[in-house]
């Protein structure tokens, strides 16, 4: 059976070319870039070349780029450091309820070294409003943090406006832009933010590597201490194969991004219009048109998730509930309930996330097996009212 993976906001696979690019330096070319001898060399421009590409794709300065393990520890780096960095001039943040764990959890453990956070609201597709943002903001605040697109639910949030009032008061804004890079055209300058996170493995590049994006000027204190990598601000040896694949990857979308960005929301729509007229009772969770290029996130009444989900596998369509955490964790995703989303139609929530290893063939496969799976599961529930 062919298997057909439409889970890519979880996680995507390593294109060929980015694995070739990585190969070299597992093998030959395995210096340490802080090295000064000719090995040392050589990864570190295999390093700096890789750093220029991101750049490039960012619109942004080489020297405003950092390598970390990933999107965590980008997350996790722009909230402890601004934090840490500004404790001086206050202890507030500002964030959202429906941001990735790595931002939700960092938050809530500097709630517990005294930092102050407020969660914003989200209107139902989930999107923050600037003047939100305004009304939070106070003397004492430090940090904005507002996504830039939901993993979970695909919607777009405002951010170049977020950024602008966090810019007006004189307080740095970061976005976890994980989903957006490589899948929608950004440039940091026009975003106007202070901080961006980004992760390689979920466009196409190696697991287990990332960058922080952080504007000359911003101060940031490291929360790992060791070596003088990455101008003090990131201990520890390069992962040098790793970095190599982020920077291809990079390249490779900031080629192949219009094109790969209109095929995929073709694929979105057709699929998204499919199950809404296909089966009854079922509603798209996220916002209708500013959502990410490859998301559809749907609520079906009647069944659950997890039984679509397990059906759907068995059939050779791997899809998701939601985010791979809340997914293995069995409780309702903490995105759609601060959507205003009711816990059982939240339970009956599946997303599918298209991907560059996507085609309309899977598109019509999942179109074929979800009707019948769906009529099979509400046919044995209870929910379902007879008649
Ligand atoms: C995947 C993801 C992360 C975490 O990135 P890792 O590289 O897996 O640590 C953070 N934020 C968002 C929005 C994500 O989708």
């Amino acid at each position: 059976m062919q298997r057909i993976y439409l889970d890519n906001a979880a996680t995507t696979p390593t294109s060929p070319e980015v694995l070739a690019a990585m190969l070299p330096y597992f093998t030959d070319l395995y210096g340490n870039p802080s090295s000064i001898h000719s090995f040392g060399q050589e990864a570190k421009e295999a390093v700096e070349k890789a750093r220029d590409r991101l750049a490039a794709l960012l619109g942004a300065r080489s020297d405003e780029i950092i390598f970390t393990s990933g999107g965590t520890e980008s997350d996790n780096t722009a909230l402890m450091g601004i934090a840490y960095a500004l404790k001086d001039k206050g202890n507030h943040i500002i964030t959202t309820p429906v941001e990735h764990h790595a931002i939700v959890e960092t938050a809530r453990f500097m709630e517990k070294q005294g930092y102050r956070v407020t969660y914003l609201p989200v209107d139902r597709y989930g999107a923050v409003s600037p003047d939100d943002v305004r009304k939070a903001i106070t003397p004492r605040t430090i940090l904005v943090s507002v996504m830039h697109a939901n993993n979970e639910m695909g919607t777009i949030q405002p951010v170049t406006e977020i950024a602008r009032v966090a810019r007006e008061a004189g307080v740095y804004c970061h976005t976890d832009a994980v989903q957006t890079v490589g899948h929608i055209p950004l440039s940091v300058k026009e975003l106007g933010v202070d901080l961006l996170s980004l992760s390689a493995h979920k466009f196409n590049g190696p697991k287990g590597v990332g960058a922080l994006y952080i504007r000359k000027g911003t101060r940031l204190l490291p929360f790992a201490h060791g070596g003088e990598q990455e101008r003090n601000l990131r201990a520890g040896t390069h992962n040098v194969p790793g970095i190599v694949g982020l920077g291809k990857a990079a390249e490779i979308a900031q080629k192949s991004l219009p094109a790969e960005m209109a095929r995929i929301t073709a694929l979105r729509d057709c699929l998204t219009r499919g199950i809404l007229d296909g089966i009854k009772n079922t509603y798209i969770n996220g916002h209708p048109q500013s959502r990410l290029p490859g998301n559809v996130n749907i609520s079906i009444d009647f069944v659950e998730g997890e039984s679509v989900l397990l059906n759907l596998d068995l059939e050779g369509i791997c899809a998701s509930t939601g985010s791979a955490c809340s997914s293995a964790s069995l409780e309702p995703s903490h995105v759609l309930l601060a959507m205003g989303i009711a816990p059982e139609k939240a339970h009956c929530s599946i997303r599918f996330s298209l991907g560059a290893q996507n085609t309309g063939a899977d598109v019509d496969r999942v179109l074929e097996a979800l009707p019948r799976i769906v009529t099979k599961l509400r046919a044995m529930s209870p929910l379902v009212k007879p008649g």
